[in-house]
C-alpha cells in the first residue's frame, strides 16, 4: 500500500537555530495525535544533521550534486547528504528547474546517485502556465518523468515519491482545482502502470505541490490519487503546518 506523506520545503528559509527549534515544536505540537501521513520537513542542507538528530520527523534535503564526489566546489553529495540521517531528497523542483538550469538528464543522474545512497527521490514535475494554456501539460509531466526516471529499474522506481508541482501553483496562492490536481495524478499513475505495471503505480505516493494549505488540503487529499502534498509556505509556520498535516 502506498503512503500518505505531507513534506514541507523550507526552500532558503530559517537560520539553523530557527530549524531545529521548529522541529522541535513540530513534533512535540503532533506527540499524542493519531496522524495519518507521514511527516516530513525539507531543510536546507546545513541543517539536515542537527534536524535529524533532534527529531523523529522525517527529514529532506532539498537537492544533491549529480556526481559523486571530487573538485566540485561548494557541492553536496547524495552520500553526504545520507551520512546527515536524512532519508529523502527533493528533486527536480521547478525552483532548480528554472533558476539553476537543472535539466532532466541532470536530474537522471542526481536520482541514481540517491538511490545508490540509500536516499529516497520526491521527484518534482510539473507543467508551466504557458505549457497548460497550450494544452501541453500532459506531454511535459509525461516527458519529465519518462527522461528522467523510466531508465530506472522497477525495483528501484518504487522508491521514489512523485510531487506533481504545477509551476503557476507554486508560491503565487492559486491552487489547481482538486479536478485538475486528481486529472494529473490519474494520468501520472496510468504513466507509471503502462511502464512498471498496476502493482508498482498503485504503490507510488504522489503528492500534489502547489499552494497547499490548511484550507484546501482535506479537499485535494480526500482525492483517490493524491496521497498528500509537498508544502512550501505553509510548512514554514508550525500553527499553519499542522492544518495541512491534518487533512488526512
Ligand atoms: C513548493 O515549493 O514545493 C511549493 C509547493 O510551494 P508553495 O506551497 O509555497 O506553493
Amino acid at each position: 500500500m502506498r503512503k500518505n506523506i505531507v513534506a514541507g520545503n523550507w526552500k532558503m528559509n530559517k537560520n539553523l537555530q530557527e530549524g531545529v527549534t521548529f522541529a522541535k515544536e513540530l513534533e512535540a505540537a503532533l506527540a499524542g495525535k493519531t496522524l495519518k501521513c507521514d511527516v516530513i520537513i525539507g531543510t536546507p542542507f546545513i541543517h539536515l544533521a542537527s534536524v535529524a538528530s533532534s527529531t523523529k520527523l522525517g527529514v529532506a534535503a532539498q537537492n544533491c550534486a549529480d556526481k559523486a564526489s571530487g573538485a566540485y566546489t561548494g557541492e553536496v553529495s547524495a552520500a553526504m547528504v545520507a551520512s546527515t540521517g536524512a532519508k529523502y531528497v527533493i528533486l527536480g523542483h521547478s525552483e532548480r528547474r528554472t533558476y539553476y538550469g537543472e535539466t532532466d538528464a541532470i536530474l537522471k543522474e542526481k536520482t541514481l546517485l540517491a538511490l545508490a545512497n540509500g536516499l529516497s527521490p520526491i521527484f518534482c514535475i510539473g507543467e508551466t502556465k504557458e505549457e497548460r494554456e497550450k494544452n501541453v501539460h500532459f506531454d511535459v509531466v509525461k516527458k519529465q518523468t519518462v527522461d528522467a526516471l523510466f531508465g530506472l529499474s522497477a525495483e528501484d522506481f518504487s522508491k521514489i515519491v512523485i510531487a506533481y508541482e504545477p509551476v503557476w501553483a507554486i508560491g503565487t496562492g492559486l491552487t489547481a482545482t482538486s479536478a485538475q490536481a486528481q486529472e494529473m495524478h490519474a494520468f501520472i499513475r496510468k504513466t507509471i502502470a503502462d511502464k512498471y505495471g498496476k502493482e508498482v503505480a498503485d504503490n507510488t505516493s504522489i503528492l500534489y505541490g502547489g499552494s497547499a494549505n490548511g484550507g484546501n488540503a482535506k479537499e485535494l487529499f480526500g482525492c483517490p490519487d493524491i496521497d498528500g502534498g509537498l508544502i512550501g509556505g505553509a510548512s514554514l509556520d508550525v500553527e499553519k503546518f499542522i492544518p495541512v498535516i491534518e487533512g488526512f
